[in-house]
């Protein structure tokens, strides 16, 4: 494979010019759109070519066995955090928290977990209007007046969303609506689904397959910005194993890894990954100290009564003990671990 990557000016008769001359040698290209200029990935077998690096509109030109090129740290090199709106990004070496239920269940329990986890400092409000329920008599939440109910706690609180989307169907209305789409772990193989999200520029919220390995979550995320939305960030939420003392297995060690292969953001969720509320907050102080950009925590104003989910979710006056520790461990690490890009987040 080679991925040459234009420069920033270089104009669409440029890029024609390129893709045009690694077509006559047999190669299959796919354009992808840049905010610092296109990439063009070729598949197929050429010899570098002298004659490309030598163009004005070729920034350069690399020669890769790697499966996911625009992903790859190696090959695409750092390309900043992910923005999300005008306020906030996750990347940059803050920690972003983002909390709240599950799923939407009604408005009174939406509005006070997320005046809640507002008031305790989350940057980001979570909940599920479209959820992919194991049972089909399971509460499969409320849908489009779900979103609707997202939108008004967003307006009262000043927070962003992030919502979970199931079907390509619903990228393209969503996606305007939403401040971060998430993929949840049975969807990440969906590849309509990760096409339909290549086509909008809403960031999304990848969550590792349950049972996929790095090199598949990171081929899944590559078709997100193969499709030319580069505002990709990871979530690792646990994958099976052979033991069910926790409702997953917290596969910490991929979190320096995969921050070693890939410029991406990596959030970490530490409800899903354990299923039991007295292990969040350990979970996800040792997910921050491992060098994650962020987590996604579960907060219920009343866990006992959630329709989904409760025994992993946190109330507020946990939620915001764990936000105070969160506060301290950042300022302890900040000082001997700049060099992971932690900084004090709060
Ligand atoms: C969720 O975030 O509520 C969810 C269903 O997560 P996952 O896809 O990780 O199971
Ligand atoms: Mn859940």
């Amino acid at each position: 494979m080679i991925v040459v990557q234009m420069n920033e000016r270089s104009s669409s008769l440029d890029i024609a010019r390129v893709c045009d001359h690694q077509e006559r040698r047999g190669m299959q290209i796919r354009v992808v759109p840049g905010r610092r200029g296109s990439t063009i990935v070729c598949e197929g077998h050429s010899e570098t070519d002298l004659e490309l690096k030598k163009l004005p509109s070729v920034k350069a030109v690399s020669r890769t066995n790697c499966s996911y090129p625009l992903a790859s740290l190696e090959v695409s090199g750092p390309q900043g955090p992910v923005q999300i709106g005008r306020g906030l990004s996750i990347g940059g070496g803050s920690v972003a928290v983002m909390a709240g239920p599950c799923s939407v269940e009604s408005r009174e329990q939406l509005l006070e977990t997320a005046r809640g986890v507002a008031s305790s400092g989350a940057s980001v409000l979570r909940g599920g209007a479209f959820k992919p329920r194991s049972n089909p008599y399971s509460f499969q939440g409320l849908g489009s007046q779900g979103i609707d109910l997202l939108l008004e706690a967003r307006e009262d609180t000043g927070l962003p969303i992030v919502t979970e989307v199931m079907s390509p169907e619903d990228v393209e209305w969503l996606a305007p609506q939403v401040d971060i789409l998430q993929v949840g772990t049975r969807s990440m193989q969906n590849f309509p689904l990760l096409k339909a999200l290549g086509r909008v520029d809403t960031p999304v919220l990848l969550k590792r397959g349950m049972a996929s390995t790095v090199d598949e979550w990171l081929q899944a995320a590559e078709y997100i910005l193969a499709g030319g939305n580069s505002r990709v960030i990871l979530c690792e939420r646990g994958i099976r194993s052979f033991d069910k003392s926790t409702r997953n297995t917290l596969d910490l060690s991929i979190v320096p890894l995969v921050k070693s292969l890939t410029h991406l953001p990596v959030v970490v969720d530490p409800s899903h990954a354990t299923g039991k509320r007295h292990l969040v907050a350990p979970m996800s102080l040792a997910a921050l100290a491992a060098g994650a950009d962020g987590l996604i925590v579960e907060v219920h104003s009343r866990p006992e009564e959630a329709l989904c989910d409760g025994p992993q979710s946190l109330d507020l006056p946990a939620f915001d003990g764990l936000m105070n520790r969160i506060s301290r461990l950042m300022e302890a690490l900040e000082p001997e671990e700049s060099e992971w890009g932690l900084k004090v987040a709060m």
